[in-house]
């Protein structure tokens, strides 16, 4: 049993001393499987929501409706879910109400893909009651019982699937894959919050390539907020080796420039996927940045962070790996900027008005641009008598 296992039993010892079922579930199992990286530890219990409050000294609850504590031990945290079925769904998405059951396959049952629907007891054995294990080994991402059945209870499935394809490197078994293409149009019903989270995630998995096709393909594409007409670019975005990248505003930077979106339009663009407004500035800020020349005044304007970041993307969609030489060098040359900012300039406003002479007005803004201008490019020097020269001589007003 690895590490993380380890130090979560005392978790699954408490509810077991106080004569509950408990087991590990979901993404954990899978991924111990799989010998991969386990992220978090998730346990699923017949205790209700308030036997498990009473259990722990250390809990916040985070949906008890739904069945989940979240519980302390020691450094970690861990989602404790009581074991539950959702059986009435409406509008082909999550249920509003569950019911809180005693028995560990119905709770498996009710989870999305055979994957992600087995069980580990504290001795470290694993449940696996729909051919999680088989399908692992095929390389297969399979629902639950009939897809076409999974998808009407809940449509974000059918992108969740296809998220783990990229994750994992697996392809669908043909009739999930036929369910989404027959059901994609339920995709519509689903909140927007939660395909962005799977479709930043099927971004960043290592079969992006694959993953994006199949969206293709399977016409999911068309529920996705601002794709319906793109099916061509998203073609060519799927070659691009989104896991190289490391933030979220690079992710959808990049979906500006392959889905060729007019930066006026970007806002609306990414407002439809509801990004936060600083992911959105920073994303257009960098779709902006690219393809821009790198004389030292476009440095300056677009700032290190945005000029590294469409560097990098350059030479992703070039080359599909990034040249680190050159990106130093990039860095290095913005690093050599007399300046950063207005601020790092040897002059002021204040200076001006006294050189001047002349009421404040738009002038100051103005003039103060034009030197900036030249000691950003390398014509003035950023040394206060040089600047005080420079505009005796050179603007006259
Ligand atoms: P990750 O490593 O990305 O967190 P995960 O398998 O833990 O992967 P989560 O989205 O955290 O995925 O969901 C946890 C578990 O809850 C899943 O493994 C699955 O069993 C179940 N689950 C999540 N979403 C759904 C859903 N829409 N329908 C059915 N079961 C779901
Ligand atoms: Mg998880």
């Amino acid at each position: 049993m690895e590490q993380v296992f380890i130090k979560a039993l005392p978790v699954l010892r408490t509810l077991i001393e106080a004569g509950h079922q408990a087991y590990f579930v979901g993404g954990a199992v899978r991924d111990s499987y799989m010998k991969r990286t386990i992220g978090d530890v998730d346990i699923a219990t017949d205790a209700a929501p308030d036997q498990v409050q009473r259990l722990f000294q250390r809990t916040v609850d985070v949906g008890k409706e739904h069945g989940t504590i979240i519980v302390l031990w020691e450094d970690e945290t861990y989602e404790v879910t009581t074991f539950r079925t959702e059986s009435e769904y409406e509008d082909y998405r999550r249920p509003s109400d569950v019911q809180f059951i005693t028995s560990l396959e119905e709770d498996l049952k009710r989870r999305d893909l055979t994957i992600n629907a087995m069980a580990m007891t504290a001795d470290g054995k694993v449940l696996d009651y729909f051919g999680g294990k088989k399908d692992i080994d095929q390389k297969l991402i399979r629902t639950v019982g009939k897809p076409v059945d999974r998808f009407q209870e809940d449509a974000l499935r059918m992108l969740r699937a296809v998220r783990f394809m990229s994750q994992l490197g697996f392809t669908l078994s043909p009739d999930t894959e036929e369910a989404i293409t027959k059901e994609k149009t339920l995709l519509s019903h689903v909140s927007v919050e939660r395909k962005t989270v799977e479709f930043e995630k099927l971004l960043q998995g290592r079969a992006s390539r694959q993953a994006l096709q199949t969206l293709i393909h399977t016409g999911l594409y068309e529920e996705l907020p601002g794709f319906y007409h793109q099916r061509e670019n998203l073609l060519a975005a799927s070659e691009f080796p989104f896991y190289s990248l490391t933030s979220r505003e690079e992710l959808w930077a990049v979906l500006l420039i392959d889905l060729e979106i007019d930066l006026k339009d970007a806002p609306l663009f990414l407002k439809a996927w509801k990004l936060p407004g600083k992911v959105m500035k920073e994303a257009i800020h960098i779709a902006h940045t690219f393809g821009q020349s790198l004389d030292a005044m476009s440095m300056y304007k677009a700032g290190e962070k945005s000029i590294v970041a469409a560097a990098k993307i350059s030479q992703l969609r070039q080359n599909k790996r990034l040249d680190d030489e050159k990106l130093k060098d990039i860095q290095n040359t913005y690093q050599s900027l007399p300046i950063k900012s207005l601020k790092d300039l040897d002059f002021t406003g204040k200076d001006l008005l006294a050189l001047r002479n002349r009421p404040a007005g738009k002038w100051v803004s103005e003039e103060l641009q034009q030197i900036e201008q030249a000691v950003v490019t390398g014509k003035l020097s950023n040394q206060k008598k040089h600047i005080e020269e420079w505009l005796k001589t050179c603007a006259q007003h």
